[in-house]
């Protein structure tokens, strides 16, 4: 029998055939704690869901290799569980083949995200197995502890994303707005929006007085759903003094200073979590997505900075994660390994690291093009199979994959194949 047959024997097939809520086990409900202080799980799923499973035919060897999945476009999409998603994972939970899965999507807690895949997909997931866009935000430690923008999500699902990470200041836009629905008049339509989305009532623009609103850093950590007033808040904090909304940089514009002044004068750093301009959903076509609201952003920063000067406009300075961007793989490459140690090291045994990564992503522009360019500090190889369940509609991709695959099972049975883990797939 061929190692890979758990992806199509009847056991895992008839699970297809049940009804939908009878597919998984009722979503756990975790105390919430921060993330950074969870306990790394030991793979909790091949024990607790091994009554999904039929016989064990585990390796007595530990797997070299692992698989960082994309979710939109290669396990689900919008929030219908795509063909052979299910029994791609339980056969590499089945395996204790490390796995995670590695999003630019987001907008949630792990901890609900993960409940809600499990339900979607129908394959028990560990929070800690969930890589979101923003999940590295929550080793930033440095912007803690002032004033934090959060932008993106829907009501104040961030906010609560945010705090659970450890930022002690949360601000949204809707707090601001509800206090001050001037700051973008043509919001006042979705004023009802703001006002339930909105939490805390201390955030003032006060110009002049001490304890007017100071921004610290700014983290868009999903698309946001108010564009004019997210980027007309962040533009005012970017020419602002020192972070203070209301106020404007004597340094704006002075072309003596490097990036002709502007954002040289104690504003925010600002952060994107999410660089893709498309995802695919339940529409026809793909839709815009946080790369849109950037380019919408830069493209009003850029007349900001040169209308009526005569000069180029100056460059937006800010910082992106997420994929493609090394950053986000890097956090994924050390997650697996923690993984990797928590299942299988112990007693003084330390593990080599991986020595191959297997990046599985329908956009060719974030999923492969980031595990195209990224070098492991570890020496370790990643590789990437691009699936034609999601964005992917043909043609030259963008990054050229180490194999197309039609969907998800195929990409995972081409990487066991490739690693030499089984050789008699086919
Ligand atoms: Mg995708």
């Amino acid at each position: 029998m061929s190692a890979l047959a758990p992806l199509h024997n009847a056991a895992f097939n008839s699970m297809e055939l049940l009804p939908r809520c009878c597919r998984h086990a009722a979503p756990r409900r975790l105390t919430r704690i921060p993330l950074t202080s969870r306990p790394i799980s030991r793979f909790s799923p091949r024990v607790a869901y091994r009554n999904l499973q039929t016989s064990s035919t585990s390796h007595s060897r530990i797997p070299d290799f692992a698989f960082a999945f994309d979710i939109d476009g290669v396990l689900i999409r919008g929030a219908q569980r795509l063909p052979h998603a299910a029994q791609a994972l339980t056969y590499l939970q089945r395996h204790s083949i490390p796995f995670i899965l590695l999003t630019n999507g987001g907008g949630y807690d792990e901890e609900i995200r993960a409940e809600k895949l499990t339900e979607e997909i129908g394959v028990p997931l560990d929070p800690s197995m969930i890589v979101q866009s923003h999940t590295p935000f929550a080793d930033m430690d440095e912007y803690k502890d002032g004033c934090t923008l959060v932008v993106g999500g829907e009501h104040d699902n961030c906010r609560l994303v945010a705090q659970n990470y450890g930022f002690t200041n949360v601000v949204t836009p809707s707090d601001i707005f509800r206090n001050h629905p001037e700051l973008w008049p043509f919001s006042r339509p979705l004023a009802a929006y703001h006002h339930r989305t909105a939490h805390d009532t201390s955030h003032r623009i006060d110009v002049g007085n001490p304890a007017t609103l100071k921004v610290d850093s700014i983290f868009v950590y999903n698309d946001p759903r108010d564009w004019g007033l997210d980027i007309s808040l962040i533009v005012d904090c970017l020419l602002s003094q020192g972070g203070r909304v209301g106020t404007l940089s004597s340094k704006n514009g002075d072309a003596a200073l490097p990036n002709r002044g502007y954002q040289q004068d104690g504003q925010p750093p600002l952060f994107f979590s999410n660089p893709d301009l498309w995802f695919a959903a339940e529409f026809a076509t793909p839709r815009l997505g946080q790369g849109g609201f950037r380019e919408a952003l830069e493209g009003v920063w850029a007349a900001v900075t040169s209308e009526g000067t005569g000069l180029p406009p100056v460059k937006l300075q800010r910082t992106v994660i997420g994929k493609p961007h090394r950053e986000t793989y890097l956090f994924a490459e050390r997650k697996l390994n923690r993984y990797r140690e928590a299942t299988f090291g112990g007693h003084g045994r330390e593990l080599p690291k991986l020595k191959n990564v297997y990046m599985v992503g329908d956009n060719p522009a974030s999923d492969i093009m980031g595990a195209m360019n990224y070098k492991s500090p570890f020496g370790t190889t990643w590789s990437s199979a691009l699936v034609r369940t999601g964005v992917y509609a043909g043609g030259e991709p963008a990054a050229a994959p180490s194999t197309t695959v039609d969907h998800v099972g195929d990409a995972v049975r081409w990487a066991v194949k490739d690693s030499g883990w089984a050789n008699d797939i086919d």
